[in-house]
């Protein structure tokens, strides 16, 4: 009784300061964008009026996600898993490299396997938001999130990570992913695009608007070999490098209303 009691009070935890990052980024990214709109992605689309729905379903998904992470951290406290290796700064920037291109392998291949006619029924939720915002990472259905983020349940009994890279991996993610679902860019650069693994806001983005490339999570590595990679991925970050106005950090005026045909009678 002692150890479920423990194990609750890990994921209340856990789920807690989840809910709170992702109320702090949603916010502060949506500030953010209102003040540069011409960094908007799609610019037909306005993915924020499905914002309540996305809150709600975030609600429960992030439950899930914080069940895997509490199971793999409470089993690796209860000594199931192998030992940790110690923590130490030498060690902790390789260390969390590596449970970064592992966590993107895993999810490069759920995310495949969720597209297939038998699961796709389980993701169909996450690609409602066909232009995604800061509050479309979380809004999962439950069976998804339990395969793309079953992970954390999972690595700890495979790789002793000390459980502060697994956190911090975490966190991480749920940094990465809310902008990666931002549905305005700022990061197209050089290091976002071929040769180099890394990506940008635009290589999701594209995943929800396109439906059939950028799997991946990280990295664009495993679409790349893979053959999944959008072929207007890499050209389309060159033109925002090239067209992307400075980042403001005013809310531009608004455009002034034209007199309605009463008015001019
Ligand atoms: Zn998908
Ligand atoms: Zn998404």
């Amino acid at each position: 009784m002692d150890a479920v009691f423990e194990l609750l009070v890990l994921l209340a935890a856990i789920y807690a300061v989840t809910v709170a990052i992702y109320f702090i980024l949603g916010f502060g990214i949506s500030w953010m964008n209102d003040r540069n709109p011409e960094r908007r992605i799609q610019k037909t689309r306005r993915g924020e009026i499905r914002k309540a729905a996305e809150i709600r379903q975030s609600m429960a998904s992030i439950l899930v996600t914080c069940v895997s992470v509490a199971i793999g951290l409470f089993a690796q406290y209860k000594g199931w898993t192998m030992t940790a290796w110690d923590f130490s700064w030498w060690t902790a920037v390789p260390l969390f490299i590596l449970c970064m291109i592992l966590f993107d392998a895993w999810f490069y291949f759920a995310h495949r396997l969720l597209h297939t006619k038998f699961f796709y029924k389980y993701h169909a939720l996450h690609h409602r938001s066909v232009a995604p915002t800061a509050w479309s990472n979380d809004s999962i259905g439950l069976v998804d999130t339990a395969m793309s983020q079953g992970y954390y349940a999972v690595v700890l009994f495979v790789v002793p990570f000390p459980p502060v890279i697994v956190l911090a991996h975490r966190l991480f993610d749920q940094i990465n992913g809310t902008f990666g679902h931002a549905g305005f860019e700022y990061f197209a650069s050089k290091t976002a695009r071929y040769p180099s693994p890394m990506l940008c806001t635009t290589y999701h983005d594209q995943h929800h608007a396109q439906f059939r490339y950028n799997y991946a999570n990280f990295f664009s590595f495993w679409d790349r070999i893979m053959g999944t990679i959008s072929p207007v991925y890499d050209s389309k970050v060159e033109a925002l490098e090239a067209t992307l106005p400075p980042l403001s950090l005013k809310v531009p005026p608004r455009a002034p209303v034209s007199p309605s045909h009463g008015d001019t009678a």
